[in-house]
């Protein structure tokens, strides 16, 4: 048992003493006996008169005197500080005050007090104070009978006790005192080492995050910034290896100070470990605030040190976010400081940067859509569908285009151009995604061929699928896996040759793959960087037309030039010509009469699921428009009169856009002049009037006469204020064109010759 226990415990029996001896003959003896320092021994005592039992009264005698004896040696030798006390009354029995009764030599030494100056005297005389210490607690104790324990610190002393009350005699109790000032200090100091860094007496991180909690709450209710900044030192280890670990401390220390000088008291600088420092820059006005602050920071921190009897040079790189612009919890605020530190590292040091939350924002939703997209692939979301490809000249169905999408749980159907934008910068997942595209397709192959439909795919390949050093055993391997595919099925369509690195690579493994039989097709021809190089120097034999030129080729006479001038390089260089985004008949028309007769677009199919496939394949008819001109072919001067059908639609299409202003604008007008435009330049021109002894070409002479006249119409009408009537006369306008176009037609079927 612990003294001070024991001590409580001799207490309580003592007591129990006192009470029985007061209902026993020996209350007497004990009455003239105030204080315990004055008993002395109980020789001294009158004898008993009415004993009855001599024997069993000097046992408890015995007894009695025993335990006083040791409590008496108890009292005056023990450690710690006792006061024994009776509780003073008034007339409503109401405790008032207490008389301290006695005192041991511990409680003298302890408290000061002297035992002549204490002794017998109340609390408030004996102490010098207005009310006794503790008055009410010690009634509790004294009249409850419950004992209490409490600490306190005396500041006349400066020194904090543990004290214990437990009742003693009647009404009264006793008081031990126990000096816990070391403990006390101890405790402190470990204290301050939890929450400050021992070298540089600043705050360290778990005092930080109070600090932050604090100023943050505070933040919120000033509604000004708040800057959250990571400063590492730049180069530390460096001075720490040439001017020993001591110059390193005194460095780290100065800086500290430094630090802690420049900012304000309401600011926080702390210390992480190492040479990492945090500042909590409050109720700033603006970020122009916060980088003036951080300017001078930086300035100051680049002042010479001198360590080791040198001077040294450092500088400090600071990260900084800024509260509530970044609304992000505390832990996530520093990390992002810390990001910010490490870019301001990567610039070079010696500077702050600015943390973007915005940014920061779309990188995570970047990295959480890669992490989904990965899972999709894991889970098996992916799916192909199929576009065919037709030959409009002959009739037939010639193939498909596999493009991938994801069937996603929750969005449905997701097209590519939403998820494989973000694999792009993402080797691994791009090559797998890639690798998935390939064996789907083969497989579909295989399941077409067993059913009896052979049917050539091409598939999409990234520049980096590609380049990776496994393709073309990966391609090797999944082609032997199906012996019952024929070579020249699988086509090839590269996607974004610009990022071909190594164009001699890129050569060889299509020159590879050829050798196995497979097609290469350059996807979206005439887009992309030098596309002509890539033509020239890789061995691909099939151009994909973009689907942005053949797409607008019917009015834009630059799209079609595009579209025309491909087609003639892949005539002129043996290879074969693929129009994507074949939308309508007419674009299908106006391919095959330029002589591109293989073409891809929703004017003939969009792409489909694999099961719909063989159904399409069976039913499929060329279109009828096409028919007329299956068998004809035209020589490159008279294709020119296709480009004045597009020329003249272009004129048409530039009219009715002004006439759907309220105001026009003459600028953007066509030429009325029947000689000025561009039909009627050809028109009226030598490479014109090489048809003129044709009907056709006369009447198409005259309507485009026609045409412009009521053109002329149409703007006067439009600007006199007669808006509607010239919108209706422009339906005339149509049916004029139409007429047009058809005996432009007509004369290209005369001028033809048969395939
Ligand atoms: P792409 O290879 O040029 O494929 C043609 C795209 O045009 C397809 O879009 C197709 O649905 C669309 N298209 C076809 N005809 C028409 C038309 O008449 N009008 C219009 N407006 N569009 C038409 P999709 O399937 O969304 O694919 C877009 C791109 O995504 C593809 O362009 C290709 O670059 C890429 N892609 C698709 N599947 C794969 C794949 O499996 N692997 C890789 N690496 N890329 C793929
Ligand atoms: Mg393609
Ligand atoms: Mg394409």
């Amino acid at each position: 048992m612990r003294n001070r226990d024991l001590i409580v415990a001799l207490l309580h029996r003592l007591t129990r003493f006192w009470n029985r001896l007061r209902r026993s003959p020996v209350q007497k003896a004990f009455e003239s006996q105030p204080t315990f320092s004055s008993v002395k021994t109980f020789e001294s005592q009158p004898t008993f008169s009415n004993v009855h039992d001599l024997a069993e009264c000097r046992r408890i005698e015995a007894s009695l005197i025993d335990s006083r004896n040791r409590f008496q040696s108890l009292f005056e030798h023990m450690g710690e500080g006792v006061a024994l006390h009776d509780l003073v009354f008034d007339d409503a029995d109401r405790p008032i005050n207490y008389v301290i009764q006695a005192v041991n030599p511990s409680y003298e030494a302890m408290t000061g007090f002297k035992t002549k100056a204490v002794v017998g005297k109340t609390a408030d005389v004996a102490y010098g104070v207005a009310e006794p210490p503790y008055l009410e607690e010690y009634a509790q104790v004294a009249l409850t009978g419950r004992a209490i324990r409490f600490e306190s610190h005396l500041p006349p002393l400066n020194r904090h006790f543990s004290i214990s009350a437990a009742p003693w005699g009647e009404r009264g109790f006793a008081t031990l005192f126990t000096d816990i000032t070391a403990l006390k200090r101890h405790h402190e100091q470990l204290e301050w080492l939890a929450h400050y860094d021992g070298l540089t007496r600043l705050p360290n991180r778990a005092l930080l995050a109070d600090r932050m909690r604090q100023v943050l709450a505070q933040t919120d209710r000033n509604q000004k910034l708040l800057a959250i900044g990571y400063l590492d030192l730049d180069g530390f280890k460096s001075v720490n290896d040439a001017l020993g670990h001591e110059a390193g401390d005194n460095l780290l220390i100065e800086v500290a100070n430094r630090l802690r000088d420049s900012v304000r008291g309401s600011d926080t600088v702390a210390r992480l470990g190492g040479d990492e420092f945090v500042l909590l820059l409050a109720e700033l006005d603006g970020i122009e605030d916060c980088e003036r602050t951080l300017a001078r920071l930086l300035a100051i921190i680049a002042e010479p040190y001198s360590l080791a009897e040198r001077e040294a040079v450092i500088a400090a790189s600071i990260g900084v976010t800024l509260y509530p612009l970044d609304h992000s919890e505390p832990d996530e605020l520093l990390r992002h400081a810390d990001q910010a530190m490490y870019l301001a590292k990567q610039g070079g040091g010696y500077r702050y940067h600015l943390f973007d939350p915005e940014r920061d924002r779309r990188t995570r939703a970047q990295r959480e859509a890669l992490t989904r997209i990965a899972l999709a692939l894991k889970q098996d979301e992916f799916r192909l569908y199929y576009q065919p490809k037709v030959d409009m000249r002959q009739g037939i169905v010639i193939g498909a285009e596999a493009l991938i999408r994801w069937q996603h749980p929750e969005r449905g159907v997701v097209p590519p151009g939403e998820f494989l934008p973000l694999v792009e910068d993402e080797p691994e997942l791009a090559v797998a995604i890639g690798d998935w595209v390939l064996t789907a397709a083969l497989r579909q192959m295989d399941q077409w061929a067993q059913q009896g439909l052979r049917l050539p795919v091409s598939v999409n390949i990234a520049a980096r699928h590609l380049q990776h050093p496994e393709f073309v055993n990966r391609v090797t391997a999944l082609l032997e896996a199906m012996p019952d595919l024929e070579s020249g099925q699988l086509e090839l369509e590269i996607l974004e040759t610009a990022a071909l690195e190594d164009m001699a690579v890129a050569s060889r493994v299509i020159r590879e793959c050829r050798q196995m039989g497979i097609d290469f097709a350059l996807d979206d021809f005439g887009t992309g960087y030098s596309s002509l190089t890539y033509f020239k120097r890789l061995p691909v034999n099939v151009l994909k037309i973009d689907q942005s030129f053949v797409r607008d080729m019917l009015d834009d006479a630059e799209d079609f030039a595009i579209v025309s001038g491909v087609i003639g390089l892949a005539e002129a260089f043996q290879r074969v010509a693929i129009a994507e985004g074949v939308e309508t008949v007419e674009h299908g028309l106006l391919l095959l009469q330029l002589g591109c007769d293989l073409a891809q677009g929703y004017g003939i199919a969009r792409p489909m699921p694999a099961a719909a496939m063989p159904a399409w394949v069976r039913d499929f008819q060329p279109d009828p428009l096409w028919e007329p001109v299956r068998n004809l072919r035209w020589s490159r001067d008279d294709l020119f009169l296709l480009t004045m059908t597009v020329e003249h639609r272009r004129w048409i299409k530039q009219l009715a856009a002004s006439l759907a202003l309220v105001v026009m604008d003459s600028g953007a007008l066509p030429t009325m002049d029947t000689r000025d435009c561009r039909f009627g330049r050809w028109l009226h021109g030598h490479e014109g009037q090489r048809y003129s002894e044709i009907a056709a070409f006369q009447m198409m002479s005259a309507i485009h006469q026609n045409i412009h006249e009521l053109g002329k119409t149409l703007i006067d009408q439009h600007r006199t204020g007669q808006v509607e009537q010239a919108r209706a006369h422009l339906l005339e306008m149509q049916e004029l064109s139409g007429q047009l176009q058809d005996s432009l037609q007509a004369l290209l079927m005369i001028i033809a010759k048969p395939q």
